[in-house]
């Protein structure tokens, strides 16, 4: 279980620093973080928490989001992070879904929480900075007046240890259900891939909250017994000064994240403590995985997933980062990937694989594999249909067997007939020197069914749709039905909190500039 794996790092180090908090200031070894989990752990049982009840969290990166972690791992409570980015009307949904009986949150998010604690009379609320609203406990409070006695709970590791919320592009967010036993497997296969030793310091960066920085990252390096130092909330120039100053030598960052720190004067820092650099939850453009490589000069390793798979169900190694630039690389260990033909009328057969080189849906089978979706059965038989996990990603895998993931199903644009995955324009057009960020999607149109159109971030001021219309046809690597027919340049793409474009908003404003007739 997660609570096992987490006292059997205490018992090997208990004296070695374990955790650094940015925000508060706050250095803990081993032993003293085990104390404030068995502490938070005491208090939980306290107030009522069981096996099996829910404890959601709503906060940026903090200490008390990975205490709360190993806590309710601890007592067999269900932990739930909540997403902080999700307006009050998302949040309520959650708390209505996973009805939990305790929700930890911090200042910064407390408007949120304010306009809708009301609702929920049931909840406790827990606040974990200084002077708590009317409506919340101290947290601090609570915790000081528990004791740091061991818990002995029964805890299966086939229990569920978390809900963690799909980000619901399509529909209402669903809570994926993960065991302790998925969560130690993939914690092994990360700390492999990223060949992590206590000897390593990572940089919590990313959102605590989501599954890649969650299981990726923080919990392998703590079973590995190496240190997290975490940052409240991303800022570029905090994560170099930081790498500096703490040593990093390991840490995640999405794609985004990547070209965001590529935009500063990296000469003012110090970074050759850093050795490896893992990115994904998101497409990154080959042009940019070159730029990281070439201007860092780090080793960098992709890793390619799904909160329901844990995430990572494949791995592009720091040797084929070059040579395979713009794969999502192989299977991760003890899984097994197929590439199938998909279908109109429902889920695709796993059994109907397409041949090498063809494209089709990624499905997936592996140890980390969810347990279902809460109280979605019918979206869970979908989504698990013949055992394989569907995730709705198109893609193929080449004659060496290394996935490339082309683009979501629905994402794709459909043009005089012909399928065209955005992802293969914005991979050219990123390359132009002149373009920081973009997203294409579809058009509807009278004439091809879909045409293409680019959203683009300008770098330099001075680019213009002729320039990047020129550069497509130059290229001599894009067909002419795939080229932007439109171009809209815009301040920033608009991305959830792990970096992924949010394109269903993109259509929607393209239908808007549409109908205004412009
Ligand atoms: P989530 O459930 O938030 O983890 O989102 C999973 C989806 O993110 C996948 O189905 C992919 O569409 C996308 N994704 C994750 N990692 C990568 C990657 N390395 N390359 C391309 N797309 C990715
Ligand atoms: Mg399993």
């Amino acid at each position: 279980t997660i609570g096992k794996i987490f006292d059997l790092t205490v018992k090997k180090y208990p004296n070695k620093e374990a955790l650094y908090d940015v925000r508060k200031n706050l250095r803990y070894t081993f032993k003293e973080w085990s104390e404030q989990v068995n502490r938070l752990a005491n208090a939980l049982l306290k107030e009522g928490v069981k096996k099996g009840d829910r404890v959601s969290t709503f906060t940026f990166n903090t200490e008390e989001l990975g205490t709360a972690f190993f806590a309710c791992a601890k007592i067999g409570a269900i932990f739930n992070p909540i997403n902080f980015r999700l307006t009050p009307e998302e949040v309520a949904f959650i708390l209505s879904d996973a009805t939990p009986k305790a929700v930890l949150f911090e200042k910064a998010l407390e408007p949120v929480v304010s306009s809708i604690a009301g609702r929920f009379p049931q909840i406790s609320f827990w606040f974990i900075d200084e002077e708590p609203p009317a409506y919340a406990a101290s947290y601090k409070e609570k915790v000081a007046a528990a004791s740091t006695d061991d818990i002995q709970a029964e805890v299966d590791e086939n229990d569920v240890y978390a809900f963690i919320y799909t980000s619901g592009t399509t529909g209402r967010p669903k809570g994926v259900m993960h065991s302790h036993r998925n969560m130690v497997d993939q914690a092994l296969l990360c700390i492999a891939a990223q060949k992590l030793e206590k000897e390593d310091v990572g940089l919590v960066t990313a959102p605590m909250f989501h599954c890649a920085e969650l299981h990726c990252a923080f919990l392998p390096r703590i079973n590995a017994g190496a240190k997290n130092v975490i940052l409240h909330q991303f800022n570029p120039k905090a994560i170099l000064s930081l790498i500096e100053q703490e040593k990093i030598t390991k840490f995640f960052a999405a794609p985004t994240m990547w070209n965001m720190l590529l935009q500063e004067d990296l000469s003012q820092y110090d970074l050759s403590s850093l050795k490896i650099g893992l990115y994904g939850a998101a497409p990154m453009a080959p042009s940019l995985v070159h730029a990281l490589h070439d201007r860092l000069g780090i080793s960098l390793i992709q890793a390619y997933g799904m909160t329901e798979m844990g995430p990572a169900i494949t791995f592009l190694s720091e040797k084929d980062q070059l040579r395979k630039a713009g794969s999502a690389g192989q299977a991760a260990l003890n899984h097994d990937i197929r590439v199938v033909r998909t279908r109109e009328d429902g889920p695709s057969d796993p059994d109907d694989v397409v041949p090498t080189g063809e494209t089709g849906e990624i499905v997936v089978k592996g140890p980390c594999m969810m347990l279902g979706y809460y109280n979605r059965k019918e979206a869970t038989e979908k989504a698990m249909y013949k055992g394989w996990y569907h995730s709705g990603d198109i893609g193929y895998l080449d004659e060496e067997g290394y996935l490339f993931v082309n683009d979501r199903v629905d994402d794709m644009i459909i043009s005089g007939g012909e399928n065209i995955y955005p992802r293969e324009v914005e991979d050219l057009l990123h390359s132009h020197p002149g373009v920081l960020d973009v997203a294409v999607v579809g058009q509807p149109d009278d004439r091809w069914g879909e045409t293409v159109s680019a959203f683009v971030v300008k770098k330099d001021p001075n680019v213009t749709e002729q320039d990047l219309d020129e550069f497509c046809k130059n290229s001599n690597s894009l067909a002419n039905y795939k080229r932007p027919r439109k171009y809209v340049f815009c301040e920033a793409l608009p991305r959830n909190a792990s970096g992924k474009i949010q394109k269903f908003v993109l259509r929607k404003q393209l239908e808007e500039l549409f109908t205004q007739g412009s």
